[in-house]
């Protein structure tokens, strides 16, 4: 698969306004969008450095996929993801060499992306999502 960039790095975070002051006052940068994905019972907060984005993850729930995270794991990065050139292309490769998938086939993501996940059994612990940009 060809890889074109890091994409965005994906850290778990308990209070998002808390987490987004470091960035702003300490690392300088600057809160551009604040999302709420009602099915990941997540709320997302973003920032961009060149091409690269850092997007803050807290669970809106308790039982949510981020709070289970933190629980186990505690604050931290949750995933990296890399732009790939074709999405579809990308996953049929991972599959065929063996990598489980969390997605079998792209799915809607934050922005215009088209998103998939690779299980980090696969991937030596970190749980990587594949984008690619569809306009
Ligand atoms: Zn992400």
């Amino acid at each position: 698969m060809e890889l074109t960039h890091i994409e965005h790095i994906g850290i778990a975070v308990k209070n998002l306004e808390e987490s987004i002051k470091f960035y702003e006052s300490v690392l300088g940068l600057k809160c551009y969008s604040i999302k709420e994905v009602k099915d990941q019972k997540v709320r997302t907060a973003f920032f961009k450095i060149g091409q690269t984005k850092i997007e803050l993850l807290a669970s809106t729930e308790p039982d949510g996929p981020i709070a289970k995270f933190i629980e186990k794991k505690g604050e931290g990065i949750h995933h990296i993801a890399y732009a790939v050139s074709n999405l579809k292309e990308a996953l049929k490769e991972a599959e065929s060499k063996g990598i489980q998938l969390i997605d079998k086939e792209p799915r809607k993501g934050a922005e215009d992306f088209q998103i998939s996940f690779l299980h980090p059994k696969s991937t030596n612990g970190v749980l990587i999502e594949l984008c690619e940009l569809k306009k």
